[in-house]
């Protein structure tokens, strides 16, 4: 096997490595992430919110209600109990009672607003209630799967990296300086040529260079350093 193949395979091998880290590193930082949940949580401790504020007002509506509605029977006492006798009282005493039928009357519509309004945000509550518990549900599942794949990453970087050692063992300690600071500089070091074309750069070899390639020395680029591999 030639230099550049074997380089060629290391390049494989940390082409691999950097994709699980990567993938591993976006595992992890999902873990104990739970923005989805504490979203759904606050959606709906805001509707609660707005449930409980409806219930109170209706609550005291109907009081005020009830409030009148005892006035209203007292006023009626007090025109039909024959206790009122003075013509001007009783006058008196009949527009008032009309205020509060009116007054109540006013209330028993706000009364049915309020009542569907309680019904549309009780609704709310209901969906919400559901929605968090499928968003745990998912959350909970998506934890579990991520634990699996962090642990199995972990483990196939650790198989990687120890075949990694074992490949860059193979060359001398030159090779591998300038294999790893053209990794560094250019993302990868190794350019597979395709139908005399450098793919690190697509240009087209000279033929001088072409001819050294298939030579299987370890040759670069004129163009972008990189070291060619004619598969
Ligand atoms: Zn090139």
């Amino acid at each position: 096997m030639t230099v550049a193949r074997q380089l060629y395979e290391l390049q494989e091998v940390d082409l691999e490595i950097a994709d699980e880290e990567r993938r591993l590193g976006q595992a992890i930082s999902r873990l104990g992430k739970n923005d989805v949940v504490v979203a759904a949580q606050e959606e709906l401790d805001t509707e609660k919110n707005k449930l409980e504020e409806l219930q109170k007002q209706q609550r005291a509506l109907e009081r005020e209600i009830d409030d009148l509605a005892s006035k209203i029977k007292a006023g009626n006492d007090g025109l039909y109990g024959g206790r009122v006798k003075n013509p001007k009282e009783l006058s008196n005493l009949q527009h008032e009672v009309e205020l509060f039928k009116a007054r109540g009357d006013r209330l028993e519509t706000k009364d049915l607003e309020l009542m569907e309004q309680v019904e549309s945000v009780e609704a709310g509550v209901t969906e919400l209630t559901d929605k968090l518990k499928q968003v745990s549900t998912e959350w909970q599942r998506e934890q579990e799967q991520l634990g699996k794949e962090k642990m199995s990453l972990e483990s196939s970087l650790n198989d990687l990296r120890q075949k990694r050692q074992e490949l860059a063992a193979e060359f001398d300690p030159k090779t591998v300086t300038l294999y790893d600071g053209l990794r560094k500089n250019k993302g990868f070091a190794v350019a597979r040529v395709e139908q005399g074309i450098c793919r690190g750069c697509r240009i087209s070899l000279p033929s001088s260079e072409l001819q050294q390639v298939r030579g299987g020395n370890v040759i670069q680029c004129g163009s972008c350093n990189r070291i060619l591999y004619l598969p």
